[in-house]
C-alpha cells in the first residue's frame, strides 16, 4: 500500500492499491447480491438503485404463490393489508425512528403534500414555509401548488443555505428542506436546522431521498416532526418504488392530512358514510398499497438491515474522498471542478463535477461503460453506493474520465443529442 498523505490523498496511489482495499473491504461481499452488468461501473444508485438478486425472486414468488394461488385471500392470508405498516417499520430502524412511526406510501411528492399540508394544520396562527431556494423542484413545486389553493394562507419563502436561521421568524410555520442537496451532495445539519425551526416556533420536515441507506441517520435525536424518503434511489426498490413518509409520535394524536382516501379510514371494511381517521401512522395512508412494488422494495430494503450504517458511512467516505482526490490531479487540467462538498462531514455519499459541457461529457463517459447522471445546467454526478460499488471502481471511474477529458472523446454530436430523462 502506497504512503497516504492524510484522508482521501491518493499520492502515490496505484490501480493494485485499490485492489488491496476492496480485498481488506468487510462489505466486499455484498456487490455480489447485486446484479451488475458485466463492464459495466454503475455510480447512479442515487438515481436508480440496482436491482438486488432477491428481488427477482420475491416477486416471482409474489405473482405465483400468492397473487396467482391465493388471490384476494392474499390481502389477509399473505399480510397485504398491512405491508405499508410493516415496511415503514423497517425503514425506521434505518433513521433512528420508532416501527410506528414511518409508513411506506406514494411517492414522494404525494407525501409532502400531505405533510406540507399537515404542518400547516398544526401551526394554524402561522402562514410561512421556509424552504432554500436550491430544493429539489418536486418539493417546491408541491408548496407551491399549496400556496396557490389555499391563496394568502401561505407563503413560499425560499432562501439561501446561509440565509435559512434567519428565514425563520415568528410567522414560520415549517421548515422543509432536503438532507442533502441532489446537485451538489451537500449534507445539512440536520440536528442544527430541527433545532432552529424550534426555537422559531416551526415544524421540520426533511427530505431524506439521497440519505435513506446513504448515510446514517438519527430523526429521533435530531427532534425531527415530519419526513419523507424514497424508495428507488440507494434502497435499491426498483423503478419507482413507493416512499416512505415518517411522523414523530407525539404528532400522531392531532395530525390531519388532506388525502383522506379509505386506507388511512380507522376501518376501511366498515365501509362507513363519514371519515375518520386511522389512530397512528396509518392515517398517512391513501389508497390501495401497491404490492408488487412493495415486495419489491422489501427485497431491497431487508438488505440494509444486516448491515452496520456506520461501516456503510465509512466506505462511503472514503470512495468519495478517494474520486475527489484523483479527479483533482488527473482532470482539473481541462476544467472539471469539485462542485461537492470536500469536507467529507458535509457531504453525502455522491460526488459531482461541474463542466459547461457536462452533458456531452457524461454521454461519452457512459458508452465507455461508467455510469452517472448529469442535472442541467453543468453538474455530472456520481454516486457511489457502498453496498456495491469498489475501490478499483473509483480508479477506473477516474481514468475512463480522464480520457475522456485528455482526448476529447466528448466532442461528438451523438453525445449532444439531450435524452427526456439525462
Ligand atoms: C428523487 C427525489 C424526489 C423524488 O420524488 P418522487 O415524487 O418520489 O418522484 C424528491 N425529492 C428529492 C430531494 C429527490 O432527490
Amino acid at each position: 500500500m502506497a504512503v497516504r498523505e492524510g484522508a482521501g490523498s491518493t499520492t502515490g496511489l496505484r490501480r493494485a492499491d485499490c485492489e488491496a482495499l476492496d480485498a481488506a473491504d468487510p462489505l466486499a461481499g455484498w456487490r455480489r447480491r447485486f446484479v451488475l452488468p458485466e463492464g459495466v461501473i454503475y455510480l447512479d444508485g442515487n438515481s436508480l438503485g440496482p436491482l438486488p438478486k432477491a428481488t427477482e425472486a420475491v416477486v416471482l414468488e409474489v405473482m405465483r404463490g400468492e397473487w396467482g394461488e391465493d388471490l384476494i385471500a392474499s390481502w389477509n392470508k399473505h399480510g397485504w393489508v398491512d405491508l405499508p405498516q410493516r415496511l415503514g417499520a423497517k425503514v425506521a430502524r434505518l433513521l433512528g425512528a420508532e416501527p410506528h412511526e414511518v409508513v411506506v406510501a406514494d411517492s414522494i411528492s404525494v407525501n409532502l403534500f400531505k405533510l406540507v399540508a399537515a404542518a400547516l394544520d398544526l401551526r394554524p396562527d402561522r402562514h410561512v414555509v421556509v424552504s432554500e431556494r436550491g430544493n429539489f423542484p418536486t418539493d417546491l413545486y408541491v408548496a407551491q401548488g399549496l400556496r396557490d389553493l389555499l391563496g394568502e394562507r401561505i407563503e413560499l419563502r425560499l432562501v439561501a443555505a446561509e440565509e435559512l436561521e434567519a428565514a425563520l421568524d415568528h410567522d414560520a410555520a415549517l421548515l422543509m428542506l432536503s438532507h442533502i442537496d441532489y446537485r451538489s451532495g451537500r449534507m445539512h445539519d440536520m440536528a442544527r436546522l430541527t433545532a432552529a425551526a424550534h426555537d422559531s416556533g416551526a415544524l421540520a420536515l426533511w427530505d431524506l431521498a439521497h440519505s435513506a441507506g446513504a448515510v446514517p441517520v438519527d430523526l429521533g435525536a435530531a427532534g425531527v416532526d415530519l419526513a419523507v424518503g424514497c424508495g428507488y434511489k440507494y434502497l435499491n426498490g426498483g423503478p419507482g418504488a413507493p416512499a416512505f413518509l415518517f411522523v414523530a409520535e407525539r404528532w400522531q394524536a392531532e395530525v390531519r392530512q388532506p388525502i383522506t382516501g379509505w386506507f388511512g379510514h380507522a376501518d376501511p371494511f366498515a365501509f362507513e358514510r363519514g371519515y375518520r381517521p386511522a389512530a397512528g401512522i396509518a392515517r398517512f395512508l391513501a389508497g390501495t398499497p401497491p404490492i408488487l412494488s412493495m415486495k419489491a422494495l422489501e427485497a431491497g430494503i431487508d438488505l440494509f438491515l444486516e448491515i452496520d450504517q456506520q461501516a456503510l458511512r465509512a466506505k462511503s467516505v472514503a470512495l468519495t474522498d478517494m474520486f475527489i482526490d484523483l479527479v483533482d490531479r488527473r482532470c482539473a487540467a481541462w476544467g472539471l471542478e469539485v462542485a461537492s462538498p470536500r469536507e467529507a462531514s458535509a457531504r453525502g455519499s455522491q460526488v459531482s463535477l461541474r463542466h459547461l459541457e457536462g452533458y456531452p461529457i457524461m454521454q461519452a463517459l457512459i458508452a465507455r461503460g461508467v455510469i452517472g447522471d448529469f442535472r442541467a445546467p453543468d453538474l455530472l454526478r456520481f454516486g457511489f453506493a457502498p453496498l456495491y460499488v469498489r475501490f478499483v471502481d473509483v480508479w477506473d471511474a477516474v481514468e475512463a474520465l480522464e480520457a475522456v477529458m485528455a482526448g476529447r472523446l466528448w466532442d461528438q454530436p451523438a453525445f449532444r443529442q439531450r435524452a427526456t430523462v439525462t
